[in-house]
């Protein structure tokens, strides 16, 4: 393949087409090749002259390395994530793979398009409990101790943040959730309510709002988005909210 290659890292958004950016979609339009997690290149219009390359969740490093190869040699690479390609995704490891690769990679063209991440895309169905101070928490011990994330929660909870968490349970870690929920109720002696937002913006959406005394483990899977209000948020009619000020 002759030509300048690019990579472009690019976030497809929560799920629907609509919240795809034009930018992103542009990106897609002038791909050679689409790299990223199964489920995310299905999202991914199939076209004549674009190749696909779906593979499994794990391999993050490889995927990397792959499409800064490709890049390399010409292709015009777009590694898709969902959401927001720097949220708990793929743009990181691109330039860890960067790090650890040949010189030449750090003058490659690469680019990263935003994308609609799943907290704002929840907050927003939801109403506006993001409004105040806020942290974004992963839950998935994958990547880190577990003891790590019970000292984020526990110093989140203390300075009264609303806390958004990501990868809240999966069948592989179901006790980490529960764990969660136990560390909150101790950390927040009230009934703020809490968020479960699952598979926001796609024909499977389900939101749920529940005080967090009454929050329980099988309320969030892999598809949910959890936020927990800061001792501020509440309901104003069907909307939750966080007001603009604090004490
Ligand atoms: N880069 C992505 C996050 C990847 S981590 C982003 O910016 O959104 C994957 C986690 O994101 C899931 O476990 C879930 O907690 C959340 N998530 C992704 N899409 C979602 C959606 N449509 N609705 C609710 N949560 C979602």
């Amino acid at each position: 393949m002759s030509g300048a290659g690019w990579v472009a890292i690019a976030g497809l958004g929560p799920g629907d087409d609509a919240l795809v950016t034009p930018q992103v979609a542009d990106a897609l339009a002038q791909a050679t090749d689409v790299i990223g997690y199964i489920p995310y290149v299905a999202r991914v219009a199939p076209r004549a002259g674009l190749r696909l390359h779906p593979t499994d969740n794990r391999v993050e490093l490889d995927r990397a390395a792959h499409a800064l190869q490709l890049a390399a040699e010409g292709a015009r690479v777009v590694v898709v994530s969902s959401g927001d390609p720097g949220v708990f995704a793929m743009a990181s490891a691109v330039f860890e793979a960067v790090e650890g690769g040949p010189p030449q990679w750090r003058d490659l063209d690469v680019r990263v398009l935003p994308g609609i991440t799943a907290m704002l895309a929840a907050a927003a169905r939801a109403g506006a409990p993001l409004g105040h101070d806020f942290c974004a928490i992963n839950l998935s011990d994958n990547l880190k101790p577990w003891a790590l994330i019970e000292r984020r929660l526990r110093l989140a909870a203390q300075a009264d943040f609303a806390m958004a968490f990501y990868n809240p349970r999966s069948k592989s870690r179901p006790e980490g959730f529960a764990r969660t929920l136990d560390v909150l109720r101790q950390e927040c002696a009230d009934a703020r309510p809490v968020l479960f937002a699952r598979a926001v913006t796609t024909p499977d959406e389900e939101l749920r709002v529940v005080p967090l005394t009454d929050a329980r483990p099988e309320m969030a899977d892999m598809r949910t988005m959890v936020i927990v209000g800061s001792s501020q948020t509440r309901m104003v009619g069907r909307w939750l909210y966080t007001p603009r000020s604090a004490g």
